[in-house]
């Protein structure tokens, strides 16, 4: 397979469509079989549920070319599991797991011409997504729906080197209790822009948002989980009913607990505590990193806050040591460099 001619690690992260989507409909109860097409573009009623009601939700995960040529995705069981959950939440049916799987089996090897060769840094995003395409116009679920994946090659993350974040402690809410905030809604990306907007135009990087019932517990930004390390080597993670499940977060607890001190036998790994954080306790913390299938994990390096600014001890300058062993780890099981868990890798072709 002659692979596209494209300068891999110059490009971005950014939409290009490719040759084949994998696309099913939902009608009377039923899914059809689903099959590839060529058409990038959808057709449906004006009255679409996901045009009038926004009743559509998305996954994210990425294909590699790992060192021995093999392409492979990452833990799509999980991406599938949790495009249920989010169908279960807005009213749509589920995806069946085989029928997820399927779609990206064929759409990946497809398109494996647009699949970044090993080492150029680049990798194969995938989109898979979920909508009411079926006509409403009272409120309520649509009577049918599309599901649809396609993939989009995107460049390194981190052009030129990864340097820490600097992010704004906002004063606007993502989620509300009992709301959306566990699930892949587009729902809660549109209401993310205009707090987005505002963090980005005073020069953030990106948003912390606080529990919206209490504003006192760190929760996540707009799409990416919060790791910290404490001063005694320990990982906590906040734990909160409206933070999405980060796959990459579960991830990196992992390997912080399975991998992290293999090498060295006298130590244990790490010790990773999954509870309520108060943004009281930033400021003793040694590093932060935020997770996500984007970036993996990039280094947080200061928080600004009505109270003056956070600064982690790992600085502005480079990544803290914890977050750049974890990033190394997991990306090297991701390339097939370290071996992976039982079940993480799933090999297309
Ligand atoms: C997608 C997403 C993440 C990251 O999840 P991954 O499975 O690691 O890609 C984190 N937070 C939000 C709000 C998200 O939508």
């Amino acid at each position: 397979m002659e692979k596209k001619n494209i300068d891999w690690s110059s490009l971005s992260f950014a939409y290009m469509p490719t040759d084949y989507r994998f696309v099913a409909h939902y009608k009377d109860g039923a899914w059809d079989e689903g099959k590839l097409v060529k058409d990038a573009c959808c057709t449906m009623s004006e009255s679409a549920g996901v045009l009038q009601y926004a009743q559509t939700c998305f996954e994210g995960l990425k294909a590699y070319t790992t060192k021995d040529g093999d392409i492979v995705t990452f833990r799509p069981d999980l991406n599938a599991k949790r495009l249920q959950d989010s169908a279960d939440r807005l009213l749509m049916p589920q995806v069946p797991t085989e029928m997820f799987l399927r779609a990206l089996d064929e759409v990946v090897k497809a398109n494996a011409a647009w699949v970044p060769p090993y080492g150029t840094g680049a990798t194969l995003y995938i989109r898979p997504f979920l909508f009411g395409c079926g006509p409403v116009i009272g409120v309520a679920p649509a009577p049918e729906y599309e599901f649809r994946m396609f993939v989009t090659p995107v460049g390194p993350y981190f052009k030129g080197g990864i340097k820490p974040l600097r992010l704004l402690l906002s004063q606007y809410d993502r989620a509300a209790p009992h709301g959306t905030g566990h699930i892949k809604a587009g729902l809660n990306y549109a209401m993310s822009l205009y707090p987005g907007y505002v963090a980005k135009h005073q020069g953030y990087a990106e948003n912390m948002y606080l529990d919206a019932a209490t504003r006192t517990h760190v929760e996540e930004t707009g799409g990416a989980n919060f790791l910290f390390v404490t001063k005694d080597n320990k990982i906590v993670t906040p734990k909160s009913d409206t933070i999405l499940p980060s796959i990459t977060r579960r991830s990196l607890v992992y390997v912080a607990e399975h991998y992290l001190n293999m090498e060295v036998e006298e130590r244990p790994n790490m010790e990773v505590e999954e509870r309520p954080v108060n943004y009281t306790e930033l400021k003793d913390f040694q590093e932060c990193g935020l997770c996500g299938t984007a970036a993996v994990i990039s280094p947080v390096g200061e928080v600004d806050t009505p109270d003056g600014r956070i600064s982690f001890a790992s600085g502005m300058e480079e990544m803290g040591p914890v977050c750049a062993k974890l990033r190394e780890v997991l990306t090297g099981i991701q390339m097939g460099e370290i071996e992976a868990p039982e079940g993480w890798i799933r090999k297309i072709c």
